[in-house]
């Protein structure tokens, strides 16, 4: 009994230390950011040969180059904000409050009403008080904020290029508007397919964002001039396809080489152009840009399955593609009982991640993940 009174008392203490420590630091910061505005204002940083006070305070001061700007700005506004400094000084409002109140401030210039937005940063966290402040700046001139979103479309950006073993590399930037639309769209995708995936949350964004051009070439959400498909379109061998040693990797568009096992998966269902070669690299087939299982075959297939029949997974049909357990090349048939859906993940899995999907007797799915090996083992069977 004793041991609890004193946990609870020393989990007391224990709260009560944070914030007055806390208190400590946001008063330091507030400090800090009064002489960073003196400084910049002095000569100071010149005579140290850097290029700008923000410059030397990042260096000397081990910082960010956006904290070392944030505390200029904080400090050189802060004369315009006396009632926030008391509200900190009290404890009712923290310093990421004042960095908000100060971006505002010199957001709204004369319109800038301090009194009442002190009152609402002492009700509201520092994150809700950011969106307060917009709402603010909205209210108090519409066309200046609609101007600022204009300005953030002209700053979109996305930088795509090609790294030495062929991957794409991504960096980009999207106005709050354009970044909305993206995250709606992409989050879907993003979210855990089951208990088992344990796919970091970037890898998860990935595979969404490969998924989301993936339907779109599917679904023909692309426009064209023509009024043509968008299709992969995938040169490969009779070898290669059926994974023949010493077979060549296929060709497809915009990438390298790719493996036997990704043109099976390509095959299995999907709207790709096959061109088919023969042993000469004369073409023997242009597979039309249709998908193999297509027309009633596949309305039975989605009303059967409804969604990815993975254990846990739940993407619905349209974010699908038809497998065939025993593949095509193989002479597996459009029959359902050779068929079922999978999402894009989930036929990756099967395809290229080596996991096994087998029907058993009563109709149920079951799925093997692929077994670790080290070499053949070092005897054979008695
Ligand atoms: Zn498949
Ligand atoms: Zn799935």
């Amino acid at each position: 009994m004793l041991a609890t009174q004193d946990v609870c008392v020393s989990n007391d203490l224990l709260r009560e230390r944070l914030v007055q420590r806390r208190r400590v630091i946001d008063l330091q910061e507030l400090a800090f950011t009064r002489e960073a505005a003196e400084f910049a204002a002095s000569e100071a940083w010149d005579e140290d040969g850097s290029v700008s006070a923000i410059d030397w305070i990042r260096f000397n001061c081990h910082m960010t180059a956006g904290a070392a700007a944030k505390a200029v700005a904080v400090g050189e506004i802060m004369h315009q904000l006396p009632q926030s400094i008391q509200a900190l000084t009290d404890g009712e409002i923290g310093f990421a409050h004042l960095a908000v109140m100060a971006r505002t401030a010199e957001a709204l210039g004369e319109r800038f009403d301090e009194k009442l937005l002190v009152e609402k940063a002492k009700e509201n966290s520092p994150g809700k008080f950011f969106y307060i402040c917009h709402h603010a700046r909205h209210a108090a001139d519409p066309k200046h904020y609609a101007a600022e979103q204009a300005e953030q479309v002209e700053q979109r950006r996305l930088k795509l290029s090609t790294w030495m073993d062929g991957s794409l590399l991504i960096s980009g930037q999207l106005d709050p508007v354009g970044g909305a639309a993206f995250l709606t769209a992409l989050q879907p995708l993003a979210r855990k397919s089951g208990a088992h995936d344990d796919r970091s949350p970037e890898r998860r964004n990935a595979d969404a964002l490969v998924d989301l051009s993936t339907h779109a070439l599917d679904t023909g959400l692309i426009p064209q001039r023509a009024s043509q498909r968008t299709h992969l379109q995938v040169t490969t061998s009779l070898e290669t396809l059926i994974g023949l040693a010493g077979a060549p990797a296929a060709e497809m568009e915009f990438s390298l080489p790719i493996s036997s096992k990704t043109v099976e998966r390509l095959a299995c269902d999907c709207s790709v152009t096959r061109i088919l070669l023969d042993s000469e690299s004369v073409v023997i087939d242009v597979g039309r840009a249709k998908r193999t299982i297509s027309g009633p075959a596949r309305k039975a297939l989605n009303v059967r399955d409804k969604h990815c029949v993975w254990t846990g997974c739940e993407r619905p049909a349209s974010w699908t593609e038809g497998h065939h357990l025993v593949h095509w090349i193989h002479g597996g048939t459009n029959e359902p009982s050779n068929l079922a859906l999978l999402c894009y993940r989930h036929h990756w899995m099967v395809h290229e991640g080596n996991w096994q999907i087998i029907r058993g007797d009563d109709g149920r799915i079951v799925t093997i993940p692929p077994t670790v090996t080290f070499g053949p083992p070092s005897r054979g069977p008695d």
